[in-house]
């Protein structure tokens, strides 16, 4: 075939496919144009999946009737003028794409007045020609109805999912836009009901609540800007805020977690990863958290011109990006994460690992729970305790300035040399004990294979491992938390768990081992000597509520509850 330039038809529905991938894009894209418009009220609906049709209603400022056709030709836009307007992007849309996009792959019709026309103005559009002009009443604003989405596109159709699956997607974008604009209120019908409604009120916690239910948002803590913490660089321009979940609020799929740059939602893998790490220890491997972040950056630092579904962005300072994400969510976990009440824990836990949650499910809009019964965020750190006794050989009993602890103490002790290790690590300065005579280690072959792989990190931790021979290892120093342990045993038992494991996840399996390994066990006796040190050590350790698989280290019963308990409140 010879080289043509293809008619505008073709190009149109090629530029279509790229923005508009499925009836939740659609959706995206008119729910960021009402946003854009200055909308206080938005109200989507959806009929067979958004494939049978998809309507955005909204209050914003609508389009001036000599604009209403003009804002269906490609490349037409109200939000920028030129390429220098492309570094400082306040807008969500600027590529003036999406309204012929939709309009090339579907019918449209479109209702809209501006405060300077006295009457409506409406377009019909079918093969993204309009076909149709009008002048009829509304009120101000906008609304878009889409119908027979891809019917002209049988290869798009054909991959479409399930109609609940459709439907899905689409309340997944209307949730994320309610969570990231809770002074709007939204309101979803899907098929004919309401399956989400947002009051508008402006606060994170409210749109948390309308959209999670009551029980997820009592679980929720604060992410706030440090106060007056020294910043430097791109990181002091940095600001993160939101809500995160509290540890035991954890999810088997990443389906939980929403980032809003500038507003804007987005997908990315960097941040999903800055997230976990703060979380590093605290959750059970294969869970994940929960959190609605806001990071707010000036636009210049920040790239959202690098997908056509504007749903990545690049950072300049990644980094930095990064750390400043990192940090603000660990001091949120650090500083408000409740001691679990008696009564609340076990149904806690025992309820977030029974209720294994995929994906997304589109949200339901019932409380589950009365706002009074949220469980109450208590003190930041634990509380000065002392220790009264041991009970079963597995838990010391202390008092504190507000009733009874109740302390894991192998959990408890798992804790203390999991951060103390880490922290050895972080700062690259594990604490070692060298031996009077180097220790010769036979291996087997697959073992020798992980052993070379996995030196270096060991030798962070402090085991300095030299190979002798082809099976044989030295081993001149161990970390000194190990000292007077079997720490040959656990090395062997490590070589055999990290074969099974992927490389990734081999540090965090070293670690884990070694604050396993030699902590105090269940069924051990204490002096009060002993339990006095350990709850002591507790105390000023970095996360004291949770063990490293993420099981509660201590137990309160609160004065108020004993009182209530014994009859006498
Ligand atoms: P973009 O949002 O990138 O500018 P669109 O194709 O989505 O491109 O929209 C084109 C233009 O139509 C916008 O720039 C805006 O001026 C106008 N517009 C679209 N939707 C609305 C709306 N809901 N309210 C007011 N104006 C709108
Ligand atoms: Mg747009």
């Amino acid at each position: 075939m010879p080289i043509k330039v293809l008619d505008k038809n073709t190009i149109g529905q090629i530029a279509a496919g790229e923005v508009v991938e499925r009836p939740a894009s659609v959706v995206k894209e008119l729910v960021e144009n009402a946003l854009d418009a200055g909308a206080t009220q938005i109200t989507v609906e959806a009929r067979g999946g958004g494939v049978g049709r998809l309507r955005v209603t909204d209050n914003g400022a609508g389009i001036p009737a000599g604009e209403a056709a003009l804002a269906f030709e490609r490349h037409a836009t109200s939000k920028i003028t030129g390429p220098a307007d492309l570094e400082n992007i306040a807008s969500l849309g600027f590529r003036g794409e999406a309204l012929p996009a939709i309009a090339a792959v579907a019918d449209v019709e479109l209702l809209t007045r501006s405060d300077a026309d006295a009457a409506g103005t409406y377009l019909r559009l079918e093969g993204g020609a309009v076909v149709k002009e009008a002048a009829q009443a509304r009120a101000r604003g906008t609304t878009v109805t889409v119908a027979g989405l891809f019917r002209r596109v049988p290869a798009r159709l054909k991959f479409l999912k399930t109609t609940a699956t459709e439907n899905g997607h689409i309340a997944n974008i209307v949730s994320r836009y309610a969570l990231a604009y809770p002074e709007v209120a939204f309101e979803l019908i899907i098929e004919g009901k309401t399956s989400l409604k947002t009051s508008g009120r402006g606060r994170l916690i409210d749109a948390v609540i309308d959209v999670y239910g009551v029980a997820t948002a009592g679980k929720m803590l604060a992410v706030r800007p440090p106060e007056g913490e020294f910043a430097a660089g791109a990181e002091a321009a940095v600001s993160v805020s939101g809500m995160v979940g509290a540890p035991e609020l954890d999810r088997v799929g990443r389906g939980h977690l929403s980032f809003f740059v500038n507003r804007r939602w987005v997908t990315s893998r960097r941040l999903t990863y800055a997230v976990e790490e703060a979380y590093r220890g605290l959750l059970m491997t294969g869970r994940h958290p929960v959190a609605v972040l806001n990071i707010a950056l000036p636009p210049a630092e920040v790239d959202v011109n690098i997908h056509p579904a504007k749903s990545e962005v690049k950072f300049r300072d990644e980094a930095g990006v990064f750390r400043a994400v990192q940090r603000a969510v660990r001091r949120a976990l650090v500083s408000e994460m409740p001691v679990p009440q008696v009564g609340e824990t076990t149904a806690a836990y025992r309820s977030a690992s029974s209720s294994p949650q995929t994906a997304w499910s589109p949200p339901v809009n019932r409380p589950d729970m009365p706002l009074s019964e949220a469980p109450p965020m208590l003190a930041a750190t634990l509380p000065v305790l002392r220790v009264v006794g041991q009970v079963m050989r597995a838990y010391i009993v202390a008092e504190g300035p507000d009733g009874l602890y109740l302390i894991d103490q192998h959990a408890a002790h798992e804790r203390i040399r999991y951060d103390k290790l880490r922290q050895q690590r972080t700062e690259a300065r594990p604490e070692v004990q060298g031996l009077l005579e180097p220790v010769a280690l036979e291996v087997t072959p697959p073992q020798a294979q992980i052993l070379g792989a996995c030196r270096e990190s060991l030798a962070a931790y402090g085991f300095a491992v030299e190979s002798f021979g082809e099976r044989t290892y030295l081993v001149r120093a161990v970390p000194a938390l190990l000292a007077g342990e079997d720490w040959e045993a656990l090395l062997r038992d490590l070589l055999e768990e990290l074969s099974g494991e992927a490389r990734s996840d081999w540090e965090e399996r070293i670690l884990a081992s070694l604050a396993c390994h030699g902590a105090v066990r269940s069924g051990q006796a204490l002096s009060d000597e002993e339990m006095r040190a350990l709850v002591r050590q507790l105390e000023t350790t970095p996360n004291p509520h949770t063990c490293p698989h993420g099981r509660p280290t201590v137990i309160h019963l609160s004065a108020a509850r004993l009182e209530r308990d014994f009859g006498r409140s």
